[in-house]
């Protein structure tokens, strides 16, 4: 076909009018952004075609010089972004620009339209970056030809962004990309040469083709072309040749963060297997890290001898370090790897275990040198930083090293106690590492159990992050002392404790029948508290019970939870319990001993099994009724 070919009119799909709607107002106040999106496009496509003439090196002379190129009309008022990188079918054109085939679409919506307003300079994380064009043009053209595909098997798509698109075959005379954005009536600014390079090294400076741009003699553009970014793949030089600024630059052009990365390790291995690291801890969470999104993790791209070969982030980090970007170059991998290859492959396991070095080294480095760099990195990813306690057996020491916690002796609701902090001012013949886990600094502070803790002046870390309960089930031991809960199991605190609580049961025999009398099935037992000063009751949990909260949130997301009676204990010298003790009156006596009961559930965060009859139980009580 030829110029007389049809062309043909489509509707978008109802979520891209969605997603143009949006992306057009959010951005306007950082419309530059289009260009950044645009560009990184063309990269993505001259990455693409570089893969792709691995495979099949009939395209490797299309791609011998791949480059991005940037030019103005002023007359025309238009800026075109071309690529000679791997182009579009027809086909592709319909399926990448006028339908969102990826998750990304919804995912920006949901987070665009939801309480928690994203970023929205964040676009380019959503697989929308395209649309952003429609911030500055009110047409924009694209005429795209795939590599290896013939001359008149070109097509251009063409839309104002409205609803509709046209699509028509056209013949061109190269393979690859170009979009041409028909600016909107007050975007003149974009028609400036200076405006256009000055955003290109802002935001584009370390795309690795080169970015050219036609230089301009009396106001207007010429045939000659000057390239206008680094285009080196940063990675590849010696440390000694890159500034604190250029890493910097780097990370953003990266694409996945707008804000400057909270520190970076750049490393080269030499030896029978070859690869180079950078590596850079961002300083605030992701925007798919915060919505808790584990799929679809991108952020670590694999390069073999400088071709980029795919987002590897999966198969070169483990989960818990999903907060982690950068780039990992390896000498001696084969270029033609699959996904299902790296899995399974040895090399990239021991590159993956460099990486996980790395990275906790950079950590240990921060929490050493530069504390208030890593209490930013705590708060950001602390808890994912966590999950490597279960998942990460082999540097368990490591991690846990590096978790911070409040304390009934640190700062307040701060998490700011390690371990090591802890063990450094335990009492003498201390054995056991202390902690409690609540849903909250106040619960967890001001837990009953916590009683003869605080008397005697032991310390007791205070966990209420939703995962610590998890993570602390597979902590049980640091540098070999036993990680133990101040909420479960018998904690006589020394021998002579031991011998006090004998006495005291012994003495408290007929008071602990009575209670177990009128409390009946509501508890499995009632025990003397080694635990109580200034409270008259609290539960304790066995060993492998799982915390009151905990359970508690689990059934409310939906889970079934097996109902577990739980252990009270008493503090027989408290004033409440010795009136349960001299009350006669049956239902006078059993009120109260409920009442112990339901305040000790209380106060674990447990769910009240009847709450309107604690809250009759509680007015009969206060009425004297
Ligand atoms: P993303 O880049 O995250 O996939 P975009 O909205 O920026 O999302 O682009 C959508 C898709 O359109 C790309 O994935 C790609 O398949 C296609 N595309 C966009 N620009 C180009 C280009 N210059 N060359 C080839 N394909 C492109
Ligand atoms: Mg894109």
């Amino acid at each position: 076909m030829n110029a007389t070919a049809t062309t043909e009119t489509r509707k978008f799909e109802a979520e891209v009018a969605q997603v143009l709607h949006l992306v057009t107002h959010s951005l306007y106040s950082h419309k530059e952004i289009f260009l950044r999106e645009l560009i990184s496009n063309a990269s993505d496509a001259c990455d693409k075609l570089r893969f792709e003439s691995i495979a099949h090196p009939e395209l490797a002379t299309l791609g011998s010089e791949l480059h991005i190129d940037v030019s103005w009309d002023s007359q025309a008022r238009t800026v075109t972004i071309s690529d000679n990188g791997i182009g579009m079918t027809r086909d592709e054109v319909i399926a990448n620009i006028g339908t969102i085939a990826s998750s990304g679409t919804k995912r920006f919506l949901e987070a665009m339209s939801g309480e928690q307003k994203a970023d929205a300079r964040l676009i380019g994380q959503f697989g929308v970056g395209f649309y952003s064009a429609f911030v500055v043009a009110d047409k924009v053209t694209v005429r795209s030809r795939h590599a290896g595909a013939a001359a008149s098997e070109g097509v251009q798509w063409e839309s104002d962004g409205k609803g509709e698109y046209s699509l028509v075959q056209v013949s061109l005379p190269e393979s690859g990309t170009s979009v041409v954005l028909h600016l909107k009536a007050d975007e003149d600014e974009f028609l400036k040469r200076w405006q256009l390079r000055s955003l290109i090294t802002k935001y584009s400076d370390h795309v690795a083709f080169p970015i050219r741009m036609p230089i301009e003699k009396d106001d207007k553009p010429t045939d000659e072309w000057e390239i206008i970014n680094a285009a080196s793949a940063l990675w590849t030089k010696p440390k000694s040749e890159i500034s604190d600024d250029d890493y910097k630059s780097f990370y953003k052009s990266l694409g996945h963060d707008f804000n400057e990365p909270l520190a970076w390790t750049h490393n080269r291995v030499e030896g029978s297997q070859s690869f180079t690291t950078l590596l850079y801890l961002p300083a605030q969470p992701p925007f798919d890290l915060m919505m808790g999104g584990r799929d679809e993790r991108k952020g670590l791209k694999l390069y073999i001898k400088r071709v980029f070969i795919m987002d590897a982030a999966e198969e070169l980090l483990p989960n818990y370090l999903r907060f982690v970007r950068g780039v990992v170059d390896a000498d001696d991998l084969p270029l033609n790897v699959s996904r299902e290859i790296l899995q399974h492959n040895r090399q990239l396991e021991r590159i993956k275990a460099a990486c996980v070095k790395r990275v906790l080294d950079l950590i240990e480095k921060l929490a050493r040198d530069e504390p208030e760099k890593f209490a930013t990195f705590y708060k950001a990813f602390g808890n994912t930083l966590k999950e490597g306690i279960s998942e990460d057996a082999n540097n368990r020491e490591r991690i846990a090293k590096l978790l911070r916690f409040a304390s009934t002796k640190g700062e307040g609701t701060q998490q700011t106690v390690s371990l090591d902090d802890y063990i450094g001012r335990m009492a003498i013949g201390q054995e056991a590492i202390w902690y409690i886990t609540a849903d909250s600094y106040a619960a967890a502070f001001g837990s009953p159990q916590l009683e003869a803790f605080k008397a005697k002046g032991i310390e007791v870390l205070l966990m209420f992050d939703r995962i610590d309960e998890w993570m602390i089930g597979s902590l049980s031991e640091y540098e070999g002392k036993k990680l133990k809960s101040a909420a479960k199991g018998d904690v006589p605190l020394d021998d002579a404790d031991k011998a006090k609580q004998e006495e005291a049961t012994k003495e408290a025999e007929p008071l602990l029948k009575k209670l177990k009398d009128l409390l009946g099935d509501r508890v499995g037992d009632v025990k003397v508290s080694a635990r109580l000063t200034d409270s008259p009751s609290c539960l304790a949990l066995s060993d492998y019970e799982m915390a009151p909260h905990l359970a508690r949130l689990l059934r409310e997301a939906g889970q079934d939870m097996p109902e577990s009676k739980p252990t009270l204990e008493i503090n027989p010298q408290h004033a409440l319990v010795k009136r349960v003790e001299s009350e006669t009156d049956d239902a006078k006596a059993k009120d109260l001993a409920l009442l112990l009961l339901d305040q000790a559930e209380i106060a674990a965060g447990a769910q009240l099994p009847d709450p309107s009859a604690f809250v009759q139980r509680m007015n009969r009580v206060l009425l004297g009724t």
